[in-house]
């Protein structure tokens, strides 16, 4: 997706509210020298922003709009060290409202469901976002927050929820409970909005089986705005995201260059109308990439591909980076195939080698089988690997999260 001149035009609002208010990165920008962006050849040179640059502004180095105009923060949880604090206006809050509204409406929620909200509450962006936007709808909010999975089937029964709001494993722990109740028939869900984290598709069938319900994916990020800015719609072909509030590029995690629409890379968010704290370049390190084309519904709001990891997971073989994700998508192509796989990667006489293997039953060929695979791999990811057939039951099974790539070049 090319930046529009609209788009260029409000990046330029945004640089130049970052360097009046001489936060966190007007200096940096104007350090840089850079007073503006006319082409996008010239938006696409600057700097990028880091989740590190973020902590070091603790705790309001990112604030950009004037005090009197701030009305809340919000806060990323940090695992390590110093968490990011997130200054909202009272116009960022009503347009992450206006985003999430318009991410009901495009799940098909309307002003008669009755949503029942499971993430937290408090200084992280989750529960507060799915409450403004249903809020903003006109829709019935009933307020849970997590946990106290007793009261959230009795308020689901009593209150007859329509919508139920959740983290994937929450959704499909509360599935689970009403299974082992026996109360299905008392449950109203129709829909789930779960939040983005990144979720299989077994996962998937089972919430959805189980409580018969259609689930939607919402996107976002508590450094730009919270959940929200992007979901998919019922024709499940990728994520839409509001581009009238967020300019969306990919870019290669390596050389940060950004690639064509329908390539897969880092998702980097660009702020176009935020005044707490605008966000040139975010670098989020989610994995996705724009699907080209429109969507079957008409919207015409761009779209993102589910999220299919984490940078961090990019592995280098041969000079090419290859993601599990990639391999993982040519194997749902095999039905024959268990979920099970495992990449190994080594080092052999000067050449890098990638070993993928498999499990499937007695009825296939497995030399057949192995080649087959192997072409579909090389025609995603341009060189062909070693696929090794096993039978059912071979490949390590744990209850945690199985490691499926093992780098032997290093070890
Ligand atoms: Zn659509």
């Amino acid at each position: 997706m090319q930046i529009s001149q609209l788009q260029l035009e409000q990046v330029n609002h945004q640089i130049e509210a970052l360097i009046a208010a001489d936060s966190f990165y007007g200096k940096k920008l104007k350090e840089a020298g850079i007073k503006g962006v006319s082409t996008s050849e010239e938006f696409e040179a600057l700097p990028f922003s880091e989740k590190k640059d973020l902590r070091n502004a603790y705790p309001l180095g990112l604030m950009t709009a004037p005090e009197e105009k701030i009305v809340r923060i919000h806060s990323s949880s940090g695992t390590t060290g110093l968490p990011v604090i997130i200054p909202y206006t009272a116009k960022d809050v009503d347009d992450w409202a206006i985003m999430f509204k318009r991410c009901y409406e495009m799940a098909g929620i309307t002003n008669m469901d009755r949503i029942q909200i499971t993430p937290g509450y408090g200084l992280w962006t989750a529960g507060i976002g799915f409450q403004n936007g249903a809020e903003k709808l006109g829709a019935m909010v009933i307020p849970m927050g997590p946990g106290n999975t007793e009261k959230q089937l009795q308020m689901m029964m009593d209150m007859k929820s329509t919508v139920l709001c959740s983290t994937s494993s929450y959704a499909l722990l509360l599935a689970e409970e009403i299974k082992k109740r026996g109360i299905k028939d008392k449950i109203h869900l129709k829909k789930g909005v779960i939040g983005s984290e990144r979720w299989g598709e077994n996962m998937r069938k089972r919430i959805s089986e189980e409580l018969g319900i259609e689930l939607y994916d919402i996107y976002g990020l508590t450094e730009i705005y919270g959940p929200g800015i992007g979901i998919n719609c019922k024709y499940e072909n990728g994520m839409h995201y509001w581009d009238d509030f967020i300019y969306i590029e990919i870019v290669d995690p390596v050389t940060l260059k950004p690639v064509s629409d329908g390539e897969l890379g880092e998702i980097v968010i660009t702020t176009l109308v935020k005044e707490g704290a605008p966000l040139i370049r975010y670098r989020t390190h989610d994995l996705s990439r724009i699907l080209p084309g429109t969507c079957p519904c008409g919207s015409p709001y761009p779209r993102l591909d589910v999220i299919m990891g984490r940078t961090d997971d990019m592995m280098k073989i041969k000079g090419v980076n290859v993601f599990p994700s990639q391999i993982e998508e040519v194997l749902q192509q095999f039905p024959e195939t268990s979920s099970e796989y495992q990449i190994r990667i080594s080092h052999l006489e000067g050449k890098d080698t990638m070993r993928i293997y498999v499990e499937t039953d007695g009825t296939v060929d497995f030399a057949d089988l192995s080649e087959r695979i192997a072409e579909k791999v090389k025609s995603k990811i341009g060189f062909t690997p070693l696929v090794k057939v096993v039978e059912l039951g071979v490949l390590p099974r744990s209850e945690k999260k199985t490691k499926r790539v093992i780098d032997e070049r290093y070890s």
